[in-house]
Formats: C-alpha cells, sequence, structure tokens
C-alpha cells in the first residue's frame, strides 16, 4: 500500500504542524460555511443577531434581517422594536438583544459617520478599538471581524477554536482564556498569512471544536487527528503510541 504525506509522518513520529491539522480537517469537513457578509458593520450585526443559536438559527436570523429590516445603521435605527424582536427571537434573551441591533446601529451613526469600512481600512489597533465599542465585541471578535472583512489574516480563534488548538498541543492551558488567546497569535504563526486561507483555518477549527471535539465529550475514537493529537495520548485505548520508522542500513 501506498502510504500518504501523513502515513508517511506518522510513521516518522513526527510533530503534528498546524498547517497539516487544518489540511486535515480540510479532507475531513470539506468545505465550510463562512459567514453571510463581509461588511464590518455587517459582521457586527452577526455576532449580536441570535445570542446562543444555532448555527443555522443565527444564520437564518440573519438572513432576515437582511430581508425585512435591512443590514444597514440607518435600516436598524428606524426599524420597530416589533421587526427587530422578530429576527432576534431565533436566539435567547430576543428584547435584549434587538436593543444591542439598535445600540449597534446609533454607535456607527453617531461614533463612526454610519460607515466603518474606512475605520476598517485604517491603522489595525484603532481598528480594533473603533468595533470594541460594539455590544458584545470584545478583543477576539473584533480581531474575527477584521479577518472577515478581510482586512487582516488574523485566526482569532473563539472558545472552540482555541480548544481544538490546545487539544493539539499548539497552544499551551492557561488559566486565563486572555492568555491562552493571546498565544494563539504565535501559533497562527504557522499558517499561511493569506486572509483566505487565514478564514479558512478559523472556520475548520471552530467545526472541529462544535462536531467532534467538543468540550465535555470529545469524539476522539472517529477524529481524523486522534493519532497525533496531544490530549487523545493521554486517554488510554485512545491513540497507539507514535510509531518511530526504523531505517534500514544504507547498503
Ligand atoms: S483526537 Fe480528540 S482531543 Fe484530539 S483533536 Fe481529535 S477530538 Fe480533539
Amino acid at each position: 500500500m501506498e502510504l500518504n504525506d501523513d502515513d508517511d509522518a506518522r510513521a516518522a513520529g513526527a510533530r503534528l504542524t498546524l498547517r497539516e491539522a487544518v489540511r486535515i480537517l480540510g479532507t475531513h469537513y470539506g468545505p465550510v460555511e463562512r459567514p453571510p457578509a463581509s461588511d464590518p458593520f455587517a459582521l457586527v450585526l452577526w455576532e449580536n443577531v441570535a445570542y446562543l443559536a444555532t448555527p443555522a438559527k443565527r444564520r437564518e436570523a440573519f438572513e432576515e434581517l437582511r430581508k425585512t429590516v435591512g443590514t444597514s445603521p440607518a435600516t436598524i435605527a428606524n426599524a420597530s422594536d416589533r421587526a427587530l424582536e422578530k429576527v432576534t427571537a431565533r436566539g435567547i434573551l430576543g428584547a435584549r438583544f434587538a436593543a444591542k441591533l439598535r445600540e449597534c446601529a446609533r454607535i456607527a451613526i453617531e461614533e463612526h459617520g454610519g460607515e466603518l469600512a474606512a475605520i476598517v481600512r485604517g491603522p489595525l489597533p484603532q481598528a480594533k478599538k473603533a468595533l470594541r465599542a460594539y455590544p458584545g465585541i470584545g478583543e477576539p471578535g473584533a480581531e474575527k471581524i477584521l479577518l472577515f472583512a478581510g482586512r487582516e489574516a488574523l485566526l482569532a480563534p473563539e472558545a472552540n477554536g482555541l480548544r481544538v488548538l490546545e487539544r493539539l498541543g499548539f497552544v499551551r492551558h492557561d488559566a486565563s482564556y486572555a492568555r491562552m488567546y493571546a498565544a494563539s497569535r504565535e501559533a497562527a504563526k504557522a499558517l499561511p498569512s493569506d486572509v483566505r486561507a487565514m478564514q479558512t483555518a478559523h472556520l475548520l477549527l471552530q467545526e472541529h471544536g462544535r462536531a467532534l471535539c467538543k468540550r465535555t465529550a470529545p469524539r476522539c475514537e472517529v477524529c481524523p487527528l486522534v493519532r497525533r493529537c496531544t490530549y487523545a495520548h493521554g486517554r488510554p485505548g485512545l491513540a497507539p503510541p507514535r510509531r518511530r520508522r526504523v531505517l534500514s542500513p544504507k547498503t
């Protein structure tokens, strides 16, 4: 049987690289669903449109917002509470999140002249600061918006992606989420610095954390990374010990 690159690397006991992990996840999951917009204000709304909803419900809420209200600061500012709540009801705390959508519109109009695209194209620290003024957007959220707006190739892993990075051994566990998140920036240097490739890596790590590498019961037995995963190697009976390739003496 012919060995592929991954079999070869495993046989040689080579440490998994983040690039390889992303490639293997890409083969396993296929094309990943991207956020429904690349406009930075629409991405701010995407973060607030349906709190704690499933990915499908959140997408449904965003599509309804786009169709029934619109996604510009002006249309949201002028929408009725009822129209906004109908959208945000796809998640929990619908009334509170309808008010958050309205607050997003207010900030965009009053602080940013109704237009976020120019700020996002400006210097990175100012762009992050401007985004962090919006409800529900911390530093990871701001970096994620900059990633999907096409501004900067930042990995910006959310909780699911960060957990995968930790279990695979790319980020050291730390009681501080902020420190672990900061460490993920160092890990991301191993990935191509191309925005589209970084978006794909972000989405694949997120999908893996949701689908198999779950917080309480990771499904290592069906994971394509199990043989080279640091976490799985500490779980008896899951991953066989890494094999070292025995080289034949030169003849
Ligand atoms: S082997 Fe288990 S812990 Fe490791 S990445 Fe896969 S699901 Fe996560």
